[in-house]
């Protein structure tokens, strides 16, 4: 095997969050010094499949472009682009959801839950969403996908989507594999243990973010729901201290079992406090940096045109090839 083409994906919803950081950032980071080439892609055509306002969303795009910077992520080790800047996205999706079943896609538990949220109109893109999704990763030919646990069923959506488009038109495309972290794939709200940490559905005291100050990370921490017992170790009738256990392993670069054994004999209210200067020197870091790059605006287009550029070039001759293959246009290739 050779080295592994690593794309990912992230909404440009600005205030990302400790579990698209634990779950998603973090593993991006790590992924510059192995993939060949590693791709990140911030998902502005994701984010109009439900309501949102026009320009918030190219303000929350530098947002989401600076967070990533901060992060570690540096355009001389990766291909970081704006989605709506390849068009070869959106000709992909129309053509994939040819090979896609309707079924399918009503399956998804993203869709039934997020179109329950919507108060005005169900849009077809968030039905779509996960075709949009597959040809952001195809168009690549990715190798491995780095996303929280919530991403799996449509990662193993576009494997389905690769495969029968290969066994129907006699084509290529690679079926790729999702890589989720041993520990904090599925960060809790710290309100409602039993949801996942969420930019949509998540309460807001239960919700950390990034560039959250250190006050603000103390408060909620301090307020994070446990339960009636008093040990700090994991177990599924404690899903708020297992959350709060992990997020610390991940803080300080260790394993859950050395937290669970550090904090034996402490009570809820120190560990708390731990888990809170975890994070605190987790994030202020990014935080800081964030401050430093988010005022120029010219330089994160440039970033970002320069990103498309590449990414442009990667995806064209895949987006070819599936025409020519599908029949559309003269033929290409003889
Ligand atoms: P939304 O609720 O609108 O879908 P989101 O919080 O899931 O937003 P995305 O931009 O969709 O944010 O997700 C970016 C990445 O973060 C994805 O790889 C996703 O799997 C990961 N992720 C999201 N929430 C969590 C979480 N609670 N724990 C771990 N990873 C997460
Ligand atoms: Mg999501």
């Amino acid at each position: 095997m050779g080295a592994p083409i690593i794309f990912s994906g992230i909404q440009p919803t600005g205030r990302k969050h400790l579990g698209n950081y634990i779950g998603a950032i973090r593993q991006y980071v790590e992924g510059q010094e192995r993939g060949e080439p590693a791709i990140f892609c911030i998902v502005d055509l994701h984010a109009i499949s439900v309501a949102y306002d026009p320009d918030d969303l190219r303000q929350r795009l530098y947002d989401t472009t600076a967070v990533l910077l901060a992060a570690g992520l540096d355009p001389e080790r990766c291909v970081l682009f704006r989605q709506s800047d390849v068009r070869e996205h959106t000709e992909l999706t129309w053509l994939l959801s040819g090979v896609t079943a309707h079924g399918e896609l009503n399956r998804m538990t993203q869709f039934k839950e997020k179109s329950g949220q919507q108060r005005e109109l169900v849009s077809a893109a968030l039905f779509l969403y996960p075709v949009l999704q597959a040809a952001d990763v195809l168009a690549y030919r990715a190798t491995e996908v780095p996303v929280g646990e919530d991403q799996k069923q449509h990662i193993e959506l576009m494997r389905e989507i690769a495969r029968r488009f290969n066994e129907r038109f006699g084509g290529d495309l690679v079926e790729p594999e999702h890589r989720i972290p041993a520990v904090g794939a599925r960060i809790m709200d710290l309100q409602e243990p039993e949801r996942k940490m969420s930019t949509t559905g998540a309460t807001e005291a239960g919700t950390l973010y990034v560039l959250d100050e250190p006050g603000a990370i103390r408060k909620k921490l301090g307020s994070a729901v446990t339960d009636s017992g008093r040990e700090v170790r994991r177990g599924e009738d404690k899903p708020g201290v297992t959350n709060l256990i992990e997020v610390l392993a991940v803080a300080r670069e260790t394993n859950p079992e050395a937290v669970e054994a550090e904090f034996a004999e402490a009570g809820y209210g120190d560990f708390k406090t731990a888990v809170a200067e975890g994070v605190v020197e987790l994030l202020a870091p990014v935080r800081e940096r964030y401050a430093e790059l988010r005022p120029d605006e010219a330089a994160l287009e440039a970033v970002l045109a320069a990103g498309a550029e590449k990414a442009r070039a990667l995806a064209a001759p895949t987006v070819a090839e599936v025409r020519d293959l599908m029949g559309i246009g003269p033929r290409a290739y003889s």
